[in-house]
């Protein structure tokens, strides 16, 4: 017997056979004595019908109005969830983010949990009830409703779970688990038995949309035993781990991508003190967040620098850096959004060298030309032209051996 919070996504709650067959699998494992918390997110596709309609009505719409609309996709389903828990004989009961005091700061739209008050949740669960909980929301100091952000259901099931010291929270969704690659891509991928909550957390944020970044970064802090299964098969899934195992801990664990970013470049600035804070400050206060940035070494007292950002924030970090230009006397500005980004991802690569070799000689063997790098301790990324994307992607997959787990291991 244990308690478990489950979350359940869109897909999972799609329609009303979908909601009974969530309902089926949380009755059965109620049955087997658990106690059970469970989140769900808002039927598919109900979100962004709802912000659609906000967009029809008024695109300026005030965020607190828009978080009041899209908070209701979420109570639908907890309400009908619970419908069809009762029919099983199952006593469930939903309740929104604001009843379960799920306290949130007020920045609407991305709203940061600070504290759940989890009297009410734990009072029905020793009275043997099912609590349904709504993801995605919750309430400031002042009462006004409040939304996480998309994707935000992951981040209520993780806090759920943390505040009540669950034995695992397990995230259904319409994937089996986490993959060494994304299996549209690379039909060779295989489902990882267990990722580092690191490499997890790198993997999330690099573009592999399994779990909200937030959620890992918020089950990295309070340690969260956390699982990502499939809502539609049984099977063990994929387990977030927090200690390295120093046994067959495989060099890299997946290649992600992104193309989501775009690239800025401006050359023939001053290479002097400061040069890249006046350059990165205005980018910044303008609210863009730059993501990779490379400085060239400087050649006749100048020097060039490339950044990428999102691409939704490319011609707004464009404009920003012409002005920027204009002031610094820079010879020339430019950007690219055919980019895509590349990486390889793995805690292993800490104690092996010649990751990046490997990496740069397959990429060269398909004639990929890499236009930027950047690393960390566990990850490294390339930028290049995003017709390579898929060829890249199979490419490193292959390099890494990573179909069939071999040149994976360490030796
Ligand atoms: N319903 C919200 C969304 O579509 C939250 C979630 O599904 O996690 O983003
Ligand atoms: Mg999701």
């Amino acid at each position: 017997m244990a308690l478990l919070v489950e979350k359940y996504g869109g897909t999972s709650v799609g329609d009303v056979a979908r909601i009974n067959a969530v309902a089926d699998k949380v009755a059965s494992s109620h049955a087997q004595g658990n106690d059970m918390v469970v989140v769900v997110s808002a039927m598919s596709g109900e979100t962004n019908r709802l912000s659609e309609l906000a967009v029809e009505v008024n695109p300026l719409a005030p965020a607190r109005e828009v978080d009041v609309l899209l908070s209701t996709g979420e109570q639908v389903t907890i309400a009908l969830l619970s419908m069809a828990l009762h029919k099983r004989g199952v006593y469930a009961r939903s309740y929104t983010g604001s009843q379960v005091h799920i306290r949130t700061d007020s920045v609407h739209g991305r709203a940061r949990i600070v504290d759940i008050d989890d009297a009410r949740v734990r009072n029905d669960i020793a009275q043997g009830r099912v609590v349904v909980v709504a993801g995605f929301q919750g309430v400031d100091e002042d009462q006004n409703i409040t939304t996480l952000g998309r994707g935000g259901s992951d981040t209520t099931a993780v806090a759920m779970a943390a505040a009540l010291r669950a034995d695992e929270c397990r995230i259904y969704t319409d994937v089996d688990g986490v993959y060494t690659a994304d299996p549209r891509i690379v039909p060779e991928a295989r489902r990882l038995d267990h990722i580092t909550c690191e490499e997890m957390l790198e993997m999330a944020s690099l573009g592999a949309k399994v779990l909200q970044t937030r959620s890992v970064e918020f089950a990295g802090k309070y340690r969260v035993p956390l699982r990502v299964l499939s809502a539609f098969e049984d099977g063990p899934g994929t387990l977030i781990t927090y200690e390295e195992s120093t046994m067959e801990q495989p060099m890299i664990s997946g290649i992600a991508y992104n193309k989501d970013e775009a690239k800025l470049t401006i050359r023939g600035i001053p290479d002097e003190p400061g040069i890249a804070y006046r350059i990165v400050g205005p980018i910044s206060d303008a609210h863009v967040n730059v993501d990779m940035i490379v400085q060239n070494v400087g050649a006749d007292g100048t020097t060039d620098l490339t950044f990428t950002v999102h691409r939704n924030d490319y011609q707004k970090a464009l404009d920003t850096l012409t002005e920027i230009a204009k002031e610094l006397k820079a010879r020339d500005v430019g950007g690219d959004d055919d980019i895509a980004k590349l990486s390889v991802v793995g805690v292993g690569m800490r104690s092996h060298a010649g990751i990046a070799s490997t990496m740069f000689h397959a990429l060269a063997e398909e004639g990929i030309n890499i236009q930027m790098i950047s690393t960390s301790e566990i990850k490294i990324s390339v930028v290049v032209e995003d017709k390579y994307l898929e060829l890249g992607v199979r490419t490193l997959h292959k390099a890494f051996g990573l179909e069939n787990g071999r040149a994976a291991q360490s030796e």
